[in-house]
């Protein structure tokens, strides 16, 4: 039923804990994961404003990298499961891409984690799960921290 399903990741703990179930879900029928880390600018106007342009570019490098080394790893650890893996990096607002990319790919299901970076004790859902998961037309798998 869920053949091709859209997982969008931020690399927090709970993200990482949803790679176990996509895994199994390959009992499912599941074939392909379009891994999707959207890299969010909002905020980041006042920190160019406070590092200059210089180190801010600095600070843009560097994290480039460290998502390009934190994705291959995904996609490693999906392919030695026997998984086919589709990488998106988009940049922008998250609940806006995470919507777009959905449609995009035509997936069938989206497999997200109950919270993320943040992952405040006292929050019931991130916000990120929270309007995916209202505005999503299809089933979502709310992994829980
Ligand atoms: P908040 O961001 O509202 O302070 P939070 O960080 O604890 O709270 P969310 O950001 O809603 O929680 O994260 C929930 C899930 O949404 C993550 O586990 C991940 O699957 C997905 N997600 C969050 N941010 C991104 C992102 N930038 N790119 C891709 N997926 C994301
Ligand atoms: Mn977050």
């Amino acid at each position: 039923m869920f053949a091709k399903i859209l997982y969008p990741t931020d690399f927090s703990d709970v993200a990482v804990k949803a790679l176990d179930y996509i895994k199994r879900l390959k009992d499912s029928g599941l074939r392909e994961v379009v891994v999707l880390h959207v890299i969010d600018l909002r905020g980041m106007d006042s920190v160019r404003r406070l590092l200059g342009e210089g180190e801010f570019e600095t600070l843009k490098k560097n994290k480039k990298e460290e998502t390009e080394k934190l994705l291959n790893g995904v996609t490693q650890e999906l392919a030695e499961a026997g998984l086919k893996v589709k990488l998106r990096v988009e940049t922008g607002i998250p609940v806006r891409e995470i919507l777009r990319v959905e449609k995009e790919e035509n997936v069938s299901a989206l497999v997200i984690g109950s919270h993320g970076m943040s992952n405040l004790q006292e929050i019931l859902l991130g916000s990120v799960s929270e309007k995916v998961t209202r505005k999503s037309k299809n089933p979502v798998l709310l992994i829980k921290r």
